[in-house]
């Protein structure tokens, strides 16, 4: 692992691990709370939280910004639901998720995880609870199941198989020369886009962490693959929370609520169909969408 964890600890900043994609949250979440202001309390909850989510008028400032990433954001996400955000650029998609990954401290009674502020979990227990899959993934010059496992030994084969089927990756796999065994990166074999994030979204399953975030993560791969493997997300997280951030409807309208964030605030919120009906700014982006056939990235 050191060598994995050397360059990026050399980066300094925790949040830039984040913004990097780095935070595929296997172990790195040690290294994280090397990030000075997020520090486990001295009374820290040595529990898991299991997947219910509130935020209560959340107010989010970057270090030096005079505009508030997230400006009064509230919702409740019950377990075993899954959350839709949608929204341009900037408009505080990925801060809500570093918020929920306590990449920053944010103000007691804002975030509550099971009815409990979330400064008040270990840092490690917290982290353990999630996964997140960011739009970038990294692959590490190991064996593909190295990469699925990211670390950890104790899944066995039917573990990594299960999951790579479930994330639409075990066809791939199965081409490959030495099929699990098969070295990636530089001097193995080189996913595609699409292939890395399906590769992330196993990543992420085999650990079934009780909230699941993707950041973006089907981005890379087309429209009829994304809506395979949404259907198996839906099957394998039966009861558990998940909270899709997508650029593309197609990714998210099967949500049980979707919240449309626009510099930081929430402009709308329902279910596909009331949004649509609506005719606001999610209408639009439906609308814009359909016409290009092609999905905007
Ligand atoms: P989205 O994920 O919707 O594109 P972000 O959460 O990345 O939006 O960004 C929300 C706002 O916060 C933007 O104005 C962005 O410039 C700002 N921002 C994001 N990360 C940082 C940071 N580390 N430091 C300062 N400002 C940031």
């Amino acid at each position: 692992l050191s060598l994995i964890v050397s360059p990026i600890v050399s980066i300094g900043r925790v949040v830039t691990i984040f913004q990097r994609g780095m935070a595929s949250l296997g172990r790195l979440y040690d290294i994280m709370s090397v990030q000075p202001d997020v520090t486990d309390s001295p009374h820290a909850l040595r529990l898991r939280p299991e997947g219910e989510i509130e935020l209560r008028h959340l107010t989010f400032y970057h270090d030096g910004a005079r505009v508030p990433a997230l400006s009064d954001v509230s919702l409740r996400l019950s377990k075993g639901r899954t959350l839709g955000i949608i929204g341009p650029t900037g408009a505080g998609k990925s801060t809500l998720a570093a918020l929920l990954l306590r990449l920053y401290n944010t103000e007691p009674g804002q975030i509550l995880l099971d009815g409990r502020d979330i400064g008040d979990y270990s840092l490690t227990y917290l982290r353990e609870s999630y996964a997140f899959v960011p739009q970038d993934t990294f692959v590490f010059a190991s064996s593909v199941k190295d990469n699925i496992v990211f670390f950890k030994d104790t899944y066995g084969d039917e573990e990594v198989e299960a999951a790579s089927r479930l994330s639409l990756i075990a066809d791939s796999i199965s081409r490959f020369p030495d099929g699990y065994d098969t070295l990636l990166g530089d001097r193995g074999v080189n996913l595609s886009g699409g292939q890395k994030q399906r590769m992330a979204i196993a990543r992420a399953l085999i650990r079934n962490p009780a909230v699941l975030i993707l950041d973006d993560a089907l981005s890379a791969v087309d429209t009829v693959t994304e809506g395979r493997i949404l259907e198996s997300l839906r099957r394998a997280r039966k009861g558990k929370t998940n909270i899709i951030i997508s650029h593309r409807i197609s990714a998210l309208m099967e949500a049980d609520e979707i919240i449309v964030l626009d510099k930081g605030f929430i402009r709308e919120r329902g279910t596909h169909e009331k949004l649509l009906k609506k005719g606001g700014m999610y209408y639009d982006l439906y609308t814009a969408q359909q016409e290009d056939g092609q999905p905007q990235a």
